[in-house]
């Protein structure tokens, strides 16, 4: 039987008047993802995309789908004429195969021609009642049922199939709908998950990376163009740019206070990726910090950094627990390779009793014995960009 992907997408449908701007986004994102897999003939009707493809393509199209934002969930559809006796013959082959004896099934139908000569609610008790009968096994239950059986009859076609060849999308917003932001991904488990969560409201990506030769060797580098490849899954493109950090740590460490030098850093990254998105048109930074996970986000630590920043820094895992985010970052596919045990720049210059209640006014009297300014221009001209495609 002919088979077509059905993709549904939720919150666009909130948008009222824009709501067509955001289709044409997604329709464009999903031709650009599904442009190296598969030719596809791609249309749109009352809230459904119809993807077309050659019949083997259609799992790497499906898989493909499951990655890009804005779609809530995709569908493996038969598609059948438009006439009841075409219609039952398709569930029962089509949806039948999967249902095995014991399940409980409903039928759902919907019919978008209301010439047709049954109503939904026809359509789905003569369905429903051939399917019973050519799988005795199956137990009706229009409450609480196992799997939800669907007709959709539509203006030149009709389309059948069960949740079962029903899949979650990644739901959120389409890329490109929600203005840049820039991300300051270390190596770590937390800053991918950060950018993928706010890559997942629509917001386009560039990641900065502080790196610091040769205390970081090249393998923690290609750890970072590793992860950042793992975000372009999701949002097709991460612009990286690399900024030498040894010179500033040197510095820090040679002149101020050992128990200040986290955060003394950490002030220096936020300056240096504040530049770097002003730059790039990005409009916020976004961090992978949480409360308490270590001396330097601790609230008033947090603080310290924040000030010295006017864009807003989204921290969008700052109230959750590691192990939570350490459960995303796997669904996301980072995990593996945030736990490459490639040292990180912050490893390697760490004091050993950081101060967790720091004051500004003590911070900014220890860092008063830098040049800031010429220490961030002097990373600024040593930054590499590097464009990362999905691996
Ligand atoms: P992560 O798991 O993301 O590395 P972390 O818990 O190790 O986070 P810190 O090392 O304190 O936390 O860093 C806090 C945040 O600062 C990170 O989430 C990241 O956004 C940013 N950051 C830290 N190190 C770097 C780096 N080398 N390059 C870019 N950003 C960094
Ligand atoms: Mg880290």
């Amino acid at each position: 039987m002919r088979e077509v992907v059905l993709v549904k997408y939720g919150e666009i449908i909130l948008k009222g008047g824009n709501r067509p701007v955001f289709e044409r986004v997604l329709m464009k994102n999903i031709k650009n993802a599904l442009r190296n897999i598969a030719e596809i003939n791609i249309s749109i009707a009352q809230a459904t995309i119809y993807i077309e493809a050659e019949q083997e393509k259609l799992d790497a199209v499906c898989e493909r789908l499951l990655k890009v934002f804005g779609i809530v969930s995709v569908t493996r559809a038969g598609v059948c004429e438009k006439n009841i006796e075409s219609i039952k013959n398709a569930v029962c082959e089509y949806c039948g195969a999967d249902l095995k004896p014991g399940m409980s099934f409903k039928v759902e139908a919907k019919r978008s021609d209301k010439r047709f000569p049954l109503d939904s609610i026809q359509i789905a008790q003569t369905v429903g009642a051939e399917l019973h009968d050519s799988n005795p096994g199956l137990i009706v239950d229009v409450h609480k049922p196992q799997v939800v059986v669907r007709v959709e009859v539509r203006d030149t076609a009709a389309y059948v199939y069960s949740t079962l060849n029903k899949r979650a999308g990644q739901g959120g917003m389409p890329t490109g709908t929600g203005n840049r932001a820039t991300l300051l991904l270390s190596g770590g488990i937390d800053s991918p998950v950060a950018g993928h969560m706010i890559a997942k409201r629509g917001v386009e990506i560039d990641a900065v990376n502080f790196f610091s030769f040769p205390y970081t060797s090249d393998r923690a580098k290609e750890k970072v163009i590793e992860l950042a490849s793992i975000l372009a899954r999701y949002t097709s493109k991460v612009n990286l740019y690399v900024v030498p950090f040894t010179e500033i740590q040197l510095e820090i460490r040679d002149k101020c206070p050992e128990e200040h030098m986290t955060l003394i850093m950490r002030r220096f990254m936020m300056r240096i990726a504040e530049r770097v998105a002003v730059k790039n048109k990005s409009a916020a930074l976004i961090t992978g910090e949480s409360v308490g996970q270590v001396a330097s986000q601790t609230i008033a630590a947090l603080n310290v950094t924040n000030t010295v920043c006017k864009m807003p820094v989204l921290r969008p895992v700052i109230g959750m627990d590691k192990n939570e985010i350490v459960d995303r970052a796997r669904r996301i596919g980072t995990f593996e390779t945030s736990i490459l045990p490639y040292e990180d720049c912050c490893t390697v210059f760490t004091p050993k009793h950081p101060t967790t209640q720091p004051r500004l006014a003590a911070i900014e009297k220890s860092e008063s014995a830098l040049d800031v300014e010429q220490l961030i221009e002097r990373a600024m001209e040593g930054i590499e960009k590097i464009e990362v495609y999905p691996d």
